[in-house]
């Protein structure tokens, strides 16, 4: 087996493609640098895919689905899955520290959160692939009508640099449970992790070309990937504005999307909630990850009555988040992906201060030390006395940046939370059961979590309403993305078909 990382000096290592089973260099010979975003420096030297390598990458699939892979039982499927699992766990302590080097996100969080989350999914689609059926329909006179869930052939996915891994496994393992072949292309911020999955891919015996993954420019590889007629369906993870442009692409081949894009959750608390719990789910959803998930409770919606107490337990705990080295088991909150999320993230600052929002706490980086002096790290910022029409309130930042909206009455505060282009998530905190699931109706949103915040599983849809998106991951939701319907007739009869008798 071919190594796709050369023994690297100090801290440089070298990747290269993976198509049809093998590590390649991209057509054009050209690399890019994965960067540490706590340093500043190059944790990789990446072969960079464009078009023409994309193309290889598709051909390999279509063989793969027409030849080998079609001829794999749903059993040894989910054999191949359940090997995978078991890889990743093997290696789960080296992968998590590379997802952190990569992506900056605290080591507490890749090892205990996002490797198992590989893991689970990677053996709940396992368990899945024998369970993808059919059904019998009643229909009338003497015939017989059955249908066949059949995969969908050569499925692209384009996943974000937020959860490199995580968004690997929730593409790979649901597409190939259900018999798809997979074009994988990470995000260009963070190739490392999937590239390395490709390692164990090979390891676990799928056969060639089943997955190929192609790091590689969103404008160049991805767009590559979103407008080739030979892929049967994409799978994007991402910005709304991109996912925009990914389903323009697909149009033109009437080729099949799902989306799963952004979002500005409303996090509400009313007065009856438990203050404790409340606040540690605000944190939970505005500053884990650095802020920067799709779920991101960013707009906190506060009942005017508590709005003192709740503020000052939000801004003091937000106050005491250790930021620092990732790989450090401390740290809870490290850099920010890149230098350019960095801007963008100072960028809504002075958007929040101009609009006459008032900045609690945060605002600006950390003081650090040393190498991570250069890192891209941003304090956790709440700003208060937030209008929902305000930009802060109606954009995306992605990043650790809570805006806080006072409210008085429930009618009002419906309004208002569903005033938004966004459809992904949304918090309730309440000890009223009533109100709990009267409001997880009226919220037009794909996730409601009640007295809870950001939590997932392989077994349960996600995926959001308006601009959040459209279909649904995860669960058995997620093999419908995945496969296509067949409707099979049988006449019973055995006579011809009289119609044209007379
Ligand atoms: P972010 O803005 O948070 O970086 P993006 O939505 O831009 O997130 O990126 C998500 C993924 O989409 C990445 O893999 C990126 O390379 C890819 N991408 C970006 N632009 C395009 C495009 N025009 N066509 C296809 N893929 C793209």
């Amino acid at each position: 087996m071919l190594a796709p990382q050369a023994p690297a000096s100090n801290a440089t290592r070298r990747y290269q493609l993976f198509i049809d089973g093998k590590w390649v260099d991209a057509e054009s010979g050209k690399t890019f640098a994965s960067i540490n975003p706590a340093t500043g420096e190059t944790l990789a030297e990446v072969a960079e895919a464009d078009a023409p390598d994309i193309d290889k990458a598709v051909q390999a699939a279509r063989r793969a689905f027409e030849g080998k892979w079609s001829k794999v039982s749903a059993r040894d499927r989910g054999r191949l899955l359940y090997k995978l699992a078991q890889l990743v766990e093997a290696r789960a302590k080296e992968l998590a520290e590379l997802e952190t080097l990569d992506n900056g996100k605290p080591i507490r969080e890749s090892l205990y959160v996002d490797l198992p989350e590989v893991i689970e999914h990677f053996e709940y689609f396992a368990g899945m692939a024998t369970k993808i059926e059919g059904e019998t329909i009643p229909v009338p006179g003497r015939m017989f009508n059955y249908t066949l869930r059949e995969p969908l052939g050569v499925c692209g996915a384009i996943i974000p640099w937020n959860y490199p891994l995580v968004m690997a496994a929730w593409k790979l393992a649901p597409a190939l449970s259900a018999g798809n072949t997979v074009v994988l292309k990470p995000a260009e911020q963070t190739p490392i992790t999937a590239l390395e999955l490709g390692k164990l891919v090979q390891e676990a015996g799928f056969p060639e070309g089943v997955v190929n993954i192609v790091p590689g420019f969103g404008e160049r590889a991805g767009a590559a990937l979103a407008s080739h007629p030979g892929v049967d369906k994409i799978a994007f993870t991402g910005s709304t504005e991109v996912g925009k442009k990914i389903a323009r692409a697909a149009a033109e081949n009437l080729t099949k999307v799902s989306l799963e894009l952004g979002g500005k959750a409303p996090n509400i608390i009313f007065a009856d909630a438990d203050l404790d719990q409340a606040v540690n789910g605000a944190l939970m959803g505005i500053f884990f990850n650095q802020g920067q998930v799709c779920t991101a409770g960013s707009r906190i919606f506060l009942d005017e009555r508590i709005k003192d107490e709740f503020l000052t337990r939000f801004r003091e705990r937000a106050e005491q988040i250790r930021i620092g080295d990732p790989l450090d088991k401390q740290t809870q909150m490290g850099p920010q992906v890149s230098e350019e999320q960095l801007a963008k993230v100072r960028h809504y600052v002075n958007v929040a201060r101009e609009e006459g929002a008032t900045l609690l706490t945060g605002g600006e980086p950390p003081a650090l030390d040393g190498p991570l002096a250069r890192g891209y790290f941003f304090r956790p910022t709440i700003f208060t006395d937030v209008k929902n029409e305000m930009r802060v309130a109606q954009e995306e930042i992605f990043g650790p940046v809570a805006a806080v909206i006072a409210f008085k009455d429930e009618d009002e505060l419906i309004k208002q939370a569903n005033q938004t282009i966004y459809g992904l998530s949304a918090g309730v905190w309440t000890r009223d059961v009533t109100r709990a699931h009267r409001l997880a109706r009226e919220i037009r949103a794909g996730v409601i979590w009640i007295n809870t915040y950001n939590i997932f599983n392989a077994a349960s849809p996600f995926g959001g309403y308006k601009q959040s998106g459209y279909g649904r991951e995860m669960g058995k939701h997620a093999i419908e993305l995945y496969t296509q319907v067949k409707s099979v007739w049988v006449d019973l009869s055995g006579r011809p078909i009289g119609w044209y008798n007379r």
